[in-house]
């Protein structure tokens, strides 16, 4: 009999599936697995040798292995390629902020969405993520850093993959997220961010879970956005930001533009014009994020000039813009690297 995996499952689920056990039991595991970092049966030890052996024969609690970890020169980005039993690897970061620690994880093995500077999408997917996947990237980030007296403090869906295309397995991990018998994770503390697949944008809504939503947006018109992502072609700007706006009315929470700077393709004075233009009136943030340039693609860093300017303007014209901090830019940060790397290796 092929062995199933309890992590990931809601404490109602471990008690059906452990139904021939006393009640606690389930919470006892629940609580091992979610919050002190079991990574075995032998690990809990309130349950006899007997139980535990028993438990062993049918079930396995965590499924992820480390293959490489990657520290940034600054100390405060560190990134870890994780390996699943099936061979599927995915990268999570843990960035450390003066603010508090926060993770970046991915939803899919590679992904297929096709964005031309993105380097998640070379390899094309391969498949979804589980809720209990991606729920061990966090418990495992958060494990690595109670040795450095950190936790989990906020965690940003930015990783590999488009979380609108694995969609009930993300909500199913934020959820479980949120139970007390694992992080308590406030939805506050949640940032999910899209390609911009509007009708995933709505699903939210109705999710009524208070999470930040960021949109990837990149250009300010359709001819250049359709370009550079191709599912402009699916959902254009004018539904794009009718359902950022609906997002904000509905939550109350101000959204999140992703746009970056791409040298002297979308990085132009006319660029931050049109896009204060689109934007003015919203309930909005830009967030700037100079290109990690990917060697495969085509596509220049932009110049500090230009970053600056076009910085410069949004915030002289009622837009309120940040720009991203390259945090551990040495090693990749966030752009599945490692992941291809190792595929290569192979
Ligand atoms: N699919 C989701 C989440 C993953 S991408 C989305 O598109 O939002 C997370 C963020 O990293 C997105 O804003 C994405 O556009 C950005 N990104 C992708 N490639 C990048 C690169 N080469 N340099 C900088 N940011 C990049």
């Amino acid at each position: 009999m092929e062995k199933k995996n309890l992590f990931g499952m809601t404490l109602p689920e471990l008690e059906t599936e452990l139904s021939d056990l006393p009640k606690f039991r389930a919470k006892q595991i629940a609580g091992r697995m979610y919050r002190q970092g079991a990574t075995s049966f032998d690990d809990m030890t309130e349950l006899s040798k007997n139980l535990r052996e028993d438990l062993a024969k049918k079930y396995f609690v965590r499924s992820a292995e480390v293959v490489r970890q990657l520290d940034s020169s600054d100390g405060l980005t560190t990134k870890f390629l994780l390996k699943f039993p099936d061979g599927a690897a995915v990268e999570t970061v843990i960035m450390r902020h003066d603010y508090g620690t926060g993770i970046c994880i991915s939803v899919q093995v590679g992904c297929p969405m096709g964005c031309k500077f993105c380097a998640s999408t070379l390899k094309n997917s391969e498949r979804n993520l589980t809720a209990g996947e991606m729920l061990e990237e966090i418990i495992f980030a958060e494990n690595f850093l109670h040795r450095e007296n950190r936790k989990v403090d906020t965690l940003v869906i930015m990783g590999t993959g488009e979380p609108m295309l694995n969609f009930d397995n993300v909500i199913k991990m934020l959820r479980l997220l949120h139970e007390e018998y694992t992080l308590g994770l406030s939805y506050r503390k949640v940032t999910i961010s899209t390609c911009g697949i509007v009708p995933g944008i709505y699903k939210l809504i109705e999710e009524k879970i208070p999470v930040t939503l960021s949109i990837s947006l990149h250009a300010p018109t359709d001819k250049l956005r359709s370009e550079i992502m191709p599912v402009n072609s699916i959902f254009d700007l004018t539904q794009l930001l009718k359902a950022g706006d609906d997002y904000a009315e509905e939550t109350g929470r101000r959204v999140t533009y992703e746009y970056i700077l791409l040298g002297g393709v979308n990085d132009t004075e006319e660029h931050a014009r049109q896009l204060a233009k689109i934007l003015s009136g919203r309930l909005a943030n830009v967030n700037l994020i100079p290109l990690n340039p990917v060697d495969e693609r085509n596509f220049q860093k932009p110049t500090h000039n230009a970053i600056q300017k076009f910085f410069h303007f949004l915030n002289t014209h009622g837009i309120n813009a940040t720009i991203r901090k390259e945090p551990g830019a040495d090693i990749d940060a966030a752009c599945d690297r490692l992941r291809r790397k190792n595929l290569e290796k192979k």
